[in-house]
């Protein structure tokens, strides 16, 4: 089998390895809300449904064309599915089903996909959109290679590395999706160098939390695949899960993770040193890291800061960042060049501030069906051959690292998604009763949202914004929809007569103060004061106001708000995902009420206990503690008086060689469900049922928790191991296992 230093397409990477993998966990998928049970899927199952993709596919396919893929993230298919088109000899896109069904036909027909492989819910989708079912691949309707691989496979003599490898469709200036086509030089490229620098062993575990449909995740999937390890999915209820993200990654053990700082910034850890100890690798990335996120998230383990845009195969320019250090981009990755040049494409020097430009390997071949917007942004330079002009402004240090310093257009980023503000603008100006709009990045509450400032075409019957909201909902992904929208009767133009962005006033944001939704309960008024603390709103909130259309709120709002409402005991077992169902103070503060009642017995910890007395607590732990040795000491003098001189006189030594054991054996049977006993009656009467909060240190519940923990101790745990006693056992102890769950 040759190795992956010869791979030369995507794909090869895997092909050339799996078999020496075979039996290990490529895919693991976590249970969480969209399926109850966990995945998993070795790299030999994943050969065999990719296999079964080419094996679809062929016929159909004769040279370079694209095949779509809209599967969720949580299906194994999602990632055979590529392997399996570009096997084929196709360049794939993958759409994420969470986008609107505009969006899906746009791409779709740009792209010309000639198929798209999908699942029945998706086949259905699609159906109804119009894509002809013979261009419809339902994966349920594939039966896994059985030998995949064995010979047969036919080589695609018009693949090379200048082949199409995928197409990622990104924001566009034009109101319509601009679609990046990667050939598999550039995307080898960057994987090769992965491995080099970051030399992951099988043992590790990648969290895959991007969708599929940035080219974030083609890093994070390639990171795993091209040295065997295992990718952990994170679906999007995870990746917003804020305050517990955290937990979740330490259950999970994952080893790397390549989130933006966002994502980061929302588990709302002001100290994560400690935290995480498996998590060896933090590649963070696609837009600028701050300070408060490396003084939090550098300590303890690798921090790399990544840099590169679409258009130039993920990653092009990246560094190790240091806490202390100035936060710079650093140098380009091998095979790639990074030029600060001026509007003339010329060299700047050191410490000048111009535009970063990228050369050599990384660069995409251009803009589908666009080539004028192409020949702009991939000019040719007379030194450094093709650039792509990444529109960020930069300086290169003396050091040779580079510092990012912000953009020369109206992109932005939210929560790490590039969006053309141009492209929201063009979406609104196509609605009803809209003569011009333009939309800006604002400080709203301290968070970043998008407003949207909206002049009517008249002035007597301005338009409705609640249908302009739902017209965008329905053609853009959720992070493009303004949080907020605003009539005006103008917008502010530079000296040229175009919309001055900069010059739009900062929205005064008002979420609604009509006196009948004002707080009712107390619960109610607590949810109130936090959302108005973390949104800066100095006047009073409905509570019918919509968090996400009414208060602008988005992902980060809704982990800011939860991480704000776990210090109170009453609302300390709110998530993110109750913040998205019930998404008004009124509602949440009727779950909130609903989950303290389902505990029947009083919450234990307090939120403000007494500070707790270390001489009481250290006189109850001794006295614990001499009881454990006098119970131990106890019955070893039994033994040893009593029962062992009666063996001597009733049995023979050979009856005491065989009985021995035999005896031991029953004692532990006996003492097995004896210490569970002990155990539960035990937490029971010390504890009653646990509630979370926060308690003292050697406080009342913090000593009472720390008998019962020795309780359990006494509890053989390994001999229970994997056997239904264990659940038994935990269940009896208070635990929460679901019926279908197996603990192993
Ligand atoms: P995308 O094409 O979605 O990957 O977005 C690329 C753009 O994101 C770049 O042109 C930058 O403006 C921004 N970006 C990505 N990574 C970084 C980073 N590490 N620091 C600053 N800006 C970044």
């Amino acid at each position: 089998m040759s190795s992956s230093a010869g791979a030369v397409l995507l794909h090869e990477f895997f092909d050339h390895q799996w078999p020496g993998w075979r039996d290990r966990i490529a895919i693991d998928i976590p249970p969480g809300p969209a399926r109850p049970d966990r995945a998993r899927a070795t790299y030999g199952d994943l050969a065999a449904r990719s296999q079964a993709v080419t094996s679809r596919l062929d016929g159909l396919i004769d040279d370079e064309c694209v095949v779509a893929v809209l599967l969720p993230r949580a299906s194994v298919d999602a990632f055979a599915a590529p392997l399996g088109i570009m096997r084929a000899g196709a360049a794939y896109i993958s759409l994420d089903p969470a986008f609107p069904d505009d969006r899906i036909k746009d791409i779709l027909l740009d792209s010309a996909a000639v198929a798209v492989v999908t699942d029945p819910a998706g086949a259905d989708r699609l159906a109804r959109l119009g894509v002809a079912a013979d261009r419809i691949i339902d994966t349920q309707s594939l039966r896994p290679c059985e030998h995949p691989d064995a010979p047969g496979i036919r080589p695609r003599a018009w693949l090379s590395p200048s082949s199409l490898a995928y197409l990622i469709y990104t924001s566009g200036t034009t109101g319509r999706p601009k679609g990046v086509m990667i050939e598999h030089r550039a995307i080898v490229n960057l994987v090769r160098s992965d491995r080099e620098e970051f030399r992951l062993a099988q043992a590790d575990r990648v969290g895959q939390g991007s969708s599929h449909a940035y080219d974030s995740s083609l890093e994070e999937i390639w990171l795993a695949f091209a040295a065997g390890a295992t990718l952990v999915v994170m679906t999007d209820d995870v990746a917003r899960a804020g305050p517990d993200l955290v937990s979740w990654l330490e259950r999970e053990r994952v080893t790397v993770l390549c989130p933006p700082p966002t994502l980061l910034r929302a588990t709302g850890r002001r100290e994560a040193d400690g935290l995480l100890p498996a998590m060896h690798l933090l590649y963070v990335g696609g837009e600028a890291l701050t300070e408060d996120v490396v003084k939090v998230w550098a300590p303890g383990r690798r921090l790399v800061n990544g840099y590169g845009p679409t258009e130039c195969a993920v990653t092009s320019v990246r560094t190790d960042i240091a806490l202390g250090a100035p936060v710079t981009i650093g140098r380009a990755i091998p095979n790639v060049g990074a030029h600060i040049l001026n509007d003339r494409l010329e060299e700047l020097p050191d410490g000048e501030i111009g535009e970063l430009c990228l050369s050599g390997a990384a660069l995409g071949r251009g803009y589908r069906n666009d080539p004028a917007l192409t020949a702009v942004k991939f000019p040719a330079h007379p030194v450094h051959g093709r650039v792509y002009r990444t529109g960020d402004l930069a300086r290169r240090n003396a050091d040779g690292t580079i510092t990012c310093l912000g953009r020369l257009d109206s992109q932005v980023k939210i929560r790490g998604y590039r969006v053309e503000l141009d492209e929201i603008d063009a979406r609104i100006a196509h609605c009803p009763g809209v003569r011009a709009a333009a939309t800006a990045l604002q400080l709203q509450g301290g968070r970043q949202t998008l407003v949207a400032f909206i002049v009517p075409q008249s002035a007597g019957s301005p338009p409705d914004l609640a249908s302009i909201r739902a017209q965008l909902a329905a053609s853009l992904p959720g992070h493009m929809v303004p949080g907020h929208f605003v009539l005006t009767q103008e917008l502010p133009t530079t000296v040229g007569g175009k919309v001055d962005r900069k010059a739009l006033p900062v929205a005064r944001i008002d979420a609604g103060t009509d006196a009948t939704s004002r707080p009712q309960s107390e619960l109610e008024h607590r949810i109130e004061q936090a959302l108005r603390r973390i949104t800066d709103q100095t006047r009073p909130i409905s509570t019918d106001a919509n968090f996400f259309h009414d208060v602008g709120g988005d992902s980060l709002l809704a982990a800011e708000l939860i991480t704000a409402l776990r210090d109170d005991p009453q609302t300390a077992r709110l998530t993110v995902r109750d913040a998205y169902e019930a998404p008004t103070i009124a509602q949440l503060a009727r779950r909130a009420a609903a989950m303290v009642s389902a505990d029947t017995a009083q919450p234990v910890i307090a939120p403000r206990q007494r500070a707790g007395q270390p001489a009481i607590a250290t006189l109850i732990q001794v006295a614990w503690l001499i009881l454990e040795l006098l119970l131990v000491a106890g019955t070893a003098g039994v033994a040893v008086v009593n029962v062992w001189p009666w063996a001597v006189r009733h049995a023979t030594p050979l009856e005491i060689a065989f009985g021995l054991p035999i005896l031991s054996v029953l004692v532990l049977l006996a003492y097995l469900p004896l210490s569970v006993c002990i155990a539960v009656v035990i937490k029971r009467l010390v504890i009653g049922r646990y509630a979370p909060g926060r308690a003292p240190v050697w406080g009342r519940l913090y000593i009472r928790h720390w008998v019962v923990c020795q309780a359990v101790r006494l509890v053989p745990w390994r001999l229970l191991e994997g056997t239904v006693f264990q659940l038994a056992a935990l269940r009896a102890l208070g635990a929460r296992i679901g019926a279908r769950v197996h603990i192993h």
